[in-house]
């Protein structure tokens, strides 16, 4: 029976997990143990719809407290600057798996025009609105919005909040892992301490000390489907551009860059291929087209894939210890609220005494996950037609794209139809049929079974378009929306004990 655990790192995955195991099953021992001089790795600051929704929702956070210290701003989706539309935008909240009751088709048929304003997030996202307004004038919070969050600041706020659960904190560099019967007996420090556990989260990034290192556990690339492995990272403090309430994500000659909103700062990185483009080169395009970033980016270099297994005997890996998939959806930290929620749920199931066959059907959890974002982001490349640079060239022929093979094939007969969930590999999947068909139409993959709307279908569809762009135009900014939550007789509805607010439960006043 499990009554100790180790948690091999404090980087935003280590301490997710220390807090959730820690809340939820209080009578584990949990200690981390994290290297200052090692540190975090001071990127992944976009997040999806799950992110709030387990801090407060699963994990029971207070979410007042939460924005006081974290200080996180509000994300609705990501615009992207690609393919060959000016620009797109894919927000939370539905655009094409979506059918208006008084129209023949679903909503992907009327957009080959016009892409834009076909659900109430990308409505609000094509005007710099972060949510609509109630008839007081306060925001209408949505439930669907994610945060953008500052990866140092976020780490110090879970780092305060385990220890107030009762969470150990020990500075000090594992040098090596001791193996046992069970997988790993115990971790040994540089300065001579031995540390016990009877289970280990292995959350120690891209290191991967004990599944990768101490375990062996073979390591799956990727690198057929996703062919980035770098990127150079600068941002600069934030003076008269608006809090976009957004990721934008532009394509660049060998990659994409990213821009990330925070309230004081903006965070921006290109991301690219090391086999097409030197470092320097990436630097001096990064710079050229953001002549505010600091003159000397620094350089990230990863792998994206995962492991074979993330639970292996006594070690479970959390975070890009047991996987990284680069991050174009932002989508590291979604699976690491997935991972520590299934571990924890799977835990208490078990009474803490966990078998072979549940460590069998989180590892299938898990690969499906990975498998699945990676699915999703080569989509992204192989349909991306805005530049004729070699890269890009290379994405659109050598993509593999394989495990999509059902969906191109049915979307290029039939067009953007929900029914092309069932040509997924599984149809329930964290993007859903929406994202797929999102990619599809915004960067006008051709399709052979075209609708001509007539006029009245015209008019019905501006009709709704209409509506959604009405809300977003009298809609609130990000820092108008922050006055509001910030002001102290803001009232967020959902301080309530974890698990008794239903799934969708939206903070609104
Ligand atoms: C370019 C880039 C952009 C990204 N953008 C996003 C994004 O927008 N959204 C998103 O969700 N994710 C993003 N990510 C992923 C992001 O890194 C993770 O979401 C997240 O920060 C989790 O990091 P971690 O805790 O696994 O690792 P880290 O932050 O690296 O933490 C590792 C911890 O382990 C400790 N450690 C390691 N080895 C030892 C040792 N031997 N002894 C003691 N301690 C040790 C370290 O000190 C540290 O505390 C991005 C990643 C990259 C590379």
């Amino acid at each position: 029976m499990i009554q100790r655990i180790v948690i091999l790192g404090a980087g935003s995955a280590g301490l997710l997990a220390a807090c959730a195991l820690k809340r939820k099953i209080p009578q584990l021992t949990v200690q981390v143990v994290r290297s200052p001089e090692l540190g975090v790795i001071g990127v992944g600051e976009g997040t999806t719809p799950n992110f709030p929704r387990f801090l407060f929702e699963y994990l029971g956070l207070s979410r007042k407290k939460f924005y006081e210290l974290a200080e996180p701003t509000w994300k609705l989706g990501i615009r992207f600057h690609w393919g060959p539309r000016d620009r797109f935008e894919y927000g939370f909240s539905l655009q094409m798996d979506s059918h208006w009751s008084d129209l023949p088709r679903p909503n992907g048929y009327y957009c080959d025009e016009e892409f834009s304003c076909a659900g109430l997030a990308s409505a609000l996202m094509r005007h710099d609105k972060v949510f609509p307004r109630q008839p007081n004038g306060a925001p209408d919070i949505q439930p669907w919005h994610a945060f953008h969050i500052e990866n140092r600041k976020f780490v110090d706020v879970l780092e305060l909040l385990a220890r107030v659960a009762g969470v150990e904190v020990t500075d000090g560099k594992v040098t090596h892992a001791e193996r046992g019967p069970h997988g790993i007996a115990a971790l040994h420090l540089e300065d001579g301490q031995r540390i016990e556990g009877d289970f280990y989260v292995d959350a120690s990034g891209f290191r991967s000390e004990l599944l990768g290192r101490a375990l062996e556990e073979p390591f799956l690339s990727y690198d057929r489907s996703l062919f980035c492995d770098r990127a150079v990272v600068g941002g600069w403090e934030r003076t008269t551009e608006p809090i976009l309430p957004y990721t934008t994500a532009e394509t660049m000659d060998a990659g994409w860059a990213w821009q990330i909103e925070h309230e004081h700062h903006i965070n921006r990185g290109y991301v690219y291929s090391s086999q097409a483009l030197s470092d320097d080169e990436a630097a001096a395009e990064f710079l050229r087209k953001n002549p505010k970033a600091p003159t000397a980016p620094r350089t990230v270099k990863f792998r994206s894939g995962r492991y074979r297994r993330q639970w292996v005997d006594n070690v479970v890996a959390i975070g890009n210890a047991g996987g990284f998939v680069e991050p174009l959806e932002a989508t590291s930290l979604m699976v690491v609220c997935a991972e520590c929620q299934t571990l924890v749920d799977l835990l208490q199931h078990c009474a803490l005494k966990p078998t072979d066959s549940m460590r069998r059907l989180f590892n299938r959890q898990m690969d499906y996950t990975w498998d699945d974002i990676r699915d999703f982001l080569a989509l992204h490349y192989y349909v991306n037609t805005r530049l004729d640079t070699p890269f890009w060239r290379h994405c659109r022929a050598d993509t593999d794209v394989s495990s999509l093979a059902d969906l191109l094939e049915f979307y290029r007969e039939n067009g953007p139809t929900g029914f092309a969930r069932y040509t997924l590999p599984k149809p329930e999947n964290n993007f859903g049929i929406e994202g797929y068909l999102v990619m599809l139409v915004a960067n006008r993959v051709p399709y052979l079974a075209k609708h001509q709307a007539s006029a009245a279908e015209q008019q019905a569809w501006h009709a709704h378009r209409a509506q959604f762009i009405a809300q977003a135009v009298s809609g609130l900014g990000v820092k108008e929306a922050l006055t509001y939550v910030r002001h102290p007789a803001w009232q967020w509805n959902a301080e309530a004990p974890p698990n008794s607010v239903p799934a969708a439960g939206a903070p609104t006043r």
